[in-house]
């Protein structure tokens, strides 16, 4: 039982756990069968080296360590020749070499797009995607992943797959950082690397920002993966705590905020975090980082048919960002089956971005990718789970059209129309 999120209480509810809609199990999970052993590579480089001096071994056996690890190549404990058996037998003791060994693939835009779930050893399953994007005029080859930083995710937004699961847990950073170690074997089995990674699985990043600052330090550190800082993307649907956190530090990573509409009744319907950090909070921390770094912040609009894709809307939201440092991407909505909703046609999108432009707002639409496989976070975990459950999916879509129409006659949707649900909990880890 969830309890009504009242948006503007800064109180943080504990974590909301899906035993009622649990994330797909392989096999149901067995008390006292979760690996007790962190994976490696969530180490910093200055904690392995405290291992090694702990066991009385030289320094330099860290490093080793860390460029077997982060070599490109699948590599267990056993076969790390350069050590002692004595040091592999006491890291195999103490680490797991990957914590996302248990890996499928499913391909799709003719072997463009290619979708990853990855079971971790709690049989929960998680999601990474792989986008390959080929030389064009004089933009090199890229070859971008995105990937998750929860199992699940507590902030339900209707259009997401993922939200419809429910939470689970956060990931460790090992369990971040082993979604990119996969994609890079698999990418130099024909001679390419990562080019890009960007934070949009499943899960909201920032309720998870340790583990995920850490991942992003680790794939950014030089002696580690080593990719550029301004080639990784960390999104959010609005945690202000972890833009200021983030803003503490100042990386040159891009931050991408999911606006999804710019008036307070609908966005509290579409990006349900909204009542407890509304999107003038939102927009006023994320200016604060674009200042801090330098780096104009991404805002990603889904544009959803007849709901936020209205003139009005786009005045509203040019309004919102006018004269900051941004730059909007509209993103026809990904078809979920637990929404009555449509993405917007090409017309619609196409005047959207006129009025965004024509604030001064530099503006790009997104193409989908990889639709057949399911590649929105969370579609391929819920057609493996079977989950939502069609009288889950009818009662929803009745919920959605409800409050939608609440929102969309201007009315605080969270007020009105509350009752017919229980919101989704704002959810912390901490
Ligand atoms: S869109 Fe992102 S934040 Fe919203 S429910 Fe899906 S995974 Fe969570």
């Amino acid at each position: 039982m969830t309890a009504p999120m009242d948006a503007r209480t800064p109180t943080i509810v504990q974590p909301r756990r899906s035993e009622d809609r649990a994330l797909p199990l392989i096999d149901a999970p067995v008390a006292g069968q979760r690996d007790p052993r962190p994976g490696l590579s969530g180490l910093s480089t200055e904690a392995l080296r405290e291992w090694f001096a702990e066991r009385r071994a030289p320094s330099f056996r860290a490093q080793q360590v860390a460029d077997q690890l982060w070599s490109g190549r699948d590599v267990s404990f056993a076969e790390m020749r350069t050590l002692p058996a004595g040091l592999r037998a006491a890291l195999d003791a103490d680490f797991r070499s990957d914590t996302v060994a248990h890996t499928s693939v499913r391909p799709a835009d003719e072997g463009l797009t290619e979708k990853a779930l990855h079971v971790l050893d709690d049989r929960r399953t998680i999601e990474s995607v792989l986008m390959r994007y080929p030389a064009r005029g004089l933009r090199r080859e890229r070859a971008t992943i995105c990937i998750s930083s929860q199992a699940g995710c507590a902030v339900g937004c209707p259009f997401c797959a993922t939200g419809e699961l429910g939470f689970w847990r956060d990931l460790s950073t090992a369990e971040i950082v082993d979604q990119v170690r996969f994609w890079s074997r698999r990418l130099a089995t024909d001679g390419r690397r990562v080019t890009n990674v960007v934070f949009m699985g499943m899960g909201e990043p920032l309720l998870n920002a340790e583990a995920v600052i850490e991942a992003a330090a680790a794939i950014s550190d030089p002696q580690r993966f080593g990719l550029g800082a301004r080639h990784i993307t960390i999104s959010t649907s609005g945690v202000v705590p972890g833009i200021e956190q983030l803003t503490a530090i100042a990386p040159q990573y891009t931050l991408a905020v999911s606006l999804h509409a710019a008036r307070a009744g609908l966005r509290d319907v579409l990006v349900p975090l909204n009542r407890r950090w509304p999107a003038e909070q939102v927009v006023t921390a994320a200016t604060r980082y674009a200042h801090a770094t330098g780096r104009r912040v991404t805002y990603e609009y889904v544009m959803i048919a007849g709901i936020n894709d209205t003139p009005a809307d786009a005045a509203q939201t040019a309004e919102l960002l006018r004269g900051r440092l941004a730059h909007v991407n509209l993103i026809p909505m990904n078809p979920v089956a637990h929404t009555p909703w449509q993405p917007s046609d090409a017309g619609r999108i196409g005047a959207f971005a006129d009025v965004l432009r024509a604030a001064g707002l530099h503006t790009t639409v997104r193409r989908n990718r990889g639709t057949e496989i399911g590649a929105a976070c969370g579609q391929l975990a819920a057609e493996l789970a079977a989950q939502p459950t069609p009288a889950a999916v009818a009662r929803r879509r009745q919920i959605l059209v409800e409050r939608s129409a609440v929102a969309l006659r201007g009315a605080d949707a969270s007020s009105e129309a509350a009752a017919m649900i229980d919101a989704p909990a704002v959810v912390t880890s901490r």
